[in-house]
């Protein structure tokens, strides 16, 4: 029986829809469960709780972390984290400021091209505190710039094109440690993506928990590769759409579930952990 949507992305990061809109999908589809995974920011999670809990749905405190481990980026899922952890609102916060100056780095890039763009435009756009590319993206299109959020990508944005600027990332071992003191578990996000499997051994040695199998992006041998990996080193098997609002006409809440016996043993899992911080 499939279950649980465990990736989801909000306008509190670079999402489109509200928590609001999130949970009404996500009743409309059935699902039991969510978890909001927003980029390196909890501060839609209080409104999921409450949503959430209004709709008779079961949620999962989350958070993405953009991380990396030697020279290679790694998106790294805490759940069942503590929102409150100072720590881990402490060290969030210093990447919530990097993505900020990172914003007006690619704009003044952006205008040294000769194309008008304000950071303050970007900044009123995102209206959040974890602006991302998506964000300078939508603001070209808006100011007419570029025609669709594509274009202004391909352009600009992607990894070795002009406005392209590296983002300062925490360690992918500091994330796991980082998540595990505030109560959580550390899930390698769409490994599939990444395609840098050489790193699991060393995330493993650090603590890592789970690793995402099912994703938006996995094809099934994808996740059944996952699967394996998953059984060899003993980590919790989890799964989410990776929803940032409108796809092409259709949001992708829920067209990746996790199945109910995973989620409840990230659930088991997680409340050890928890008694074990609280010790
Ligand atoms: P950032 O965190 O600022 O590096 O932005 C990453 C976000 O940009 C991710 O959520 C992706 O979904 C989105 N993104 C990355 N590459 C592209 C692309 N070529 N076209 C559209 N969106 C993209
Ligand atoms: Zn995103
Ligand atoms: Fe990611
Ligand atoms: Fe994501």
């Amino acid at each position: 029986m499939s279950y649980a949507d465990l990736h989801l992305h909000s306008h509190y990061s670079d999402g489109t829809f509200t928590p609001e809109e999130i949970v009404a999908r996500g009743q409309k589809q059935g699902l039991g469960a969510l978890a909001l995974t927003d980029h390196d920011t909890v501060e839609g999670c209080a409104l999921m709780t409450i949503e959430c809990a209004k709709a008779g749905i079961e949620f999962v405190v989350g958070t993405e972390l953009t991380s990396e481990h030697k020279d290679h980026e790694l998106h790294i899922l805490a759940y069942f984290v503590d929102p409150q952890n100072e720590r881990l609102l402490r060290e969030i916060g210093k990447f919530q400021i990097v993505r900020q100056e990172r914003i007006r780095d690619m704009v003044a890039k952006i205008n040294a091209l000769g194309v008008p763009l304000k950071a303050e435009d970007v900044f009123a756009l995102a209206n959040c505190k974890s602006p991302g590319r998506p964000h300078v993206a939508r603001t070209l299109v808006r100011h007419g710039q570029c025609r669709t959020l594509d274009e202004a990508f391909e352009r600009f944005l992607k990894k070795g094109r002009p406005a392209w600027v590296p983002k300062a990332k925490m360690s992918a071992l500091e994330a796991i440690e980082l998540i595990h003191q505030a109560g959580g578990l550390a899930v390698l996000a769409h490994p599939g993506l990444n395609r840098n499997d050489n790193a699991i051994p060393d995330l493993v040695a650090a603590g890592l928990d789970g690793i995402e199998c099912f994703h938006t992006k996995h094809p099934p041998a994808t996740s059944q590769h996952y699967l394996v990996l998953a059984e060899k080193h003993n980590l919790l098997i989890t799964g989410g759409s990776d929803c940032h609002g409108m796809s092409k006409g259709k949001p992708l809440i829920g067209t990746v579930r996790l199945a109910r016996e995973h989620f409840e043993k990230l659930k088991l899992a997680a409340a050890d952990r928890r008694s074990a911080t609280l010790k």
